[in-house]
C-alpha cells in the first residue's frame, strides 16, 4: 500500500490574526508581516522541495490598523493581494504554492485559485466550541461555507479536524460527515488532516489533556470508515510517536515535511527524516512523495493555470512526483 508525503517549506506568512483560539501557540497580538526577501531567502534555502506551504493567520489586516500600514507602506491594499505575489515568487523559483488562509469568500478564493495547486482550510470542528468563542472565523457555518464554495470553483482541497479541543466524540464523527458530505457533492476534498491537539505554554488550555493514542487510532478507524474511498487520511508524522498503527488504522499520507523550515504550529514537534519514516514502515508500505496536489486532481488538471508548466516537470504519469 502507497503512503505519501510532499516535501515542503512552511512560509508563516504572518503570525497576526483575527481569532483568538485558545490552544494557539503561533499566533502574537503586534502586526507581522514576513517581507519579500525573507520569502525569498527562505524559498531559496529550500530547493528541491516542490510545495510552498503559505499559512497564516486569519484576516490580520481586518482588526488590525498596524497591519494596514504595514501593507500601505509595501504597496498593498489588501493581504490577499500580497499573498498573491508571494505565490508567483515561490512559482517563479520552481515551487507549488498551496495557500491556507483561513474562511474566504468566492472573489478571494478565485483570486488565490490561479496561483496555488490546491488550498486548503482546517473545518477543526463542524460544532461550536468554547476555546473558539474568542474566534470569530471559526464558526462552522463560515468553513463549511469556504469549502463548500472551493467545491463549486473546483479547487482541490485540503481540509481536516483537530482532535481533543472539547468536542464530544460523536461531534468527531458528525465533522468528518460534513466533509464527506461536501466531497460527495463536489468531489474536491483530497485529503482530510486527523490532528491531535498539543498544549502550549502560555494558552489558555496549556493545562489541557492530550487525545490519548488510542482516542487518535479510534478517530483515523472512524475517518476511513466514514469518508470516500478517494480522500487521504492524513496523519501529522512530527505529532505521534509511530506512524505505524496509525496506517494500520487507514491513514494513507503524512503531510509535508520539511527539511529546512520547522511545524510552525508545533515548533517543539520536529519532524522525522525520510529515513525514520521509512524504517516506521516496517516494510509493509511504500513511500511516494506527491505533489500538493493529489495524482488524482493532477490527471483531471484541477490546479491553477500558472503552475501548469511546473506540474507538468515535476509529475510522473500516475500524477505523483516524478523520482
Ligand atoms: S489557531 Fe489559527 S485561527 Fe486560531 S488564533 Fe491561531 S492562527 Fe489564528
Amino acid at each position: 500500500m502507497i503512503v505519501t508525503y510532499s516535501r515542503n517549506v512552511f512560509i508563516p506568512l504572518t503570525r497576526s490574526c483575527r481569532n483568538k483560539c485558545w490552544y494557539c501557540g503561533f499566533r502574537v497580538e503586534n502586526a507581522d508581516l514576513m517581507d519579500r526577501d525573507s520569502i525569498k531567502m527562505l524559498l531559496e534555502r529550500a530547493r528541491g522541495a516542490k510545495e510552498a506551504l503559505f499559512t497564516f493567520g486569519e484576516r490580520p489586516d481586518q482588526l488590525n490598523p498596524e497591519m494596514k500600514k504595514i501593507l500601505r507602506a509595501l504597496g498593498y491594499s489588501e493581504l490577499l493581494d500580497y499573498v498573491v505575489d508571494m505565490n508567483k515568487l515561490a512559482i517563479a523559483l520552481g515551487f507549488l504554492p498551496h495557500t491556507n488562509a483561513g474562511v474566504l469568500e468566492k472573489s478571494e478564493l478565485l483570486k488565490l485559485k490561479p496561483f496555488n495547486a490546491s488550498l486548503g482550510l482546517m473545518l477543526e470542528q463542524a460544532v461550536e466550541l468554547e476555546c473558539h468563542s474568542e474566534s470569530p472565523g471559526k464558526k462552522p457555518e463560515l468553513r463549511i461555507r469556504t469549502i463548500r464554495t472551493a467545491g463549486k470553483l473546483k479547487i482541490p482541497f485540503t481540509t481536516g479536524i483537530l482532535v481533543g479541543i472539547g468536542e464530544k466524540e460523536y461531534e468527531r464523527a458528525y465533522s468528518l460527515e460534513v466533509i464527506a458530505e461536501l466531497h460527495k457533492e463536489f468531489g474536491h476534498i483530497q485529503e482530510v488532516i486527523i490532528q491531535n491537539f498539543k498544549p502550549k505554554k502560555g494558552t489558555k488550555m496549556e493545562n489541557f489533556p492530550e487525545p490519548t493514542t488510542e482516542e487518535m487510532l479510534k478517530t483515523v478507524r472512524l475517518a476511513r470508515q466514514i469518508l470516500p474511498k478517494d480522500v487521504a487520511i492524513q496523519i501529522p508524522p512530527n505529532l505521534v510517536n509511530d506512524i505505524y498503527p496509525f496506517l494500520k488504522a487507514g491513514a494513507n499520507d503524512l503531510g509535508g515535511i520539511s527539511e529546512v523550515t520547522p511545524d510552525y504550529i508545533n515548533p517543539e514537534a520536529n519532524w522525522p527524516s525520510i529515513e525514520q519514516i521509512k524504517k516506521a514502515l516496517r516494510g509493509e508500505f511504500v513511500l511516494r512523495e506527491r505533489l500538493p496536489v493529489y495524482p488524482k486532481f493532477v490527471k483531471l488538471k484541477l490546479f491553477g493555470s500558472a503552475v501548469s508548466e511546473l506540474i507538468e516537470v515535476y509529475s510522473d504519469d500516475d500524477g505523483y512526483c516524478r523520482s
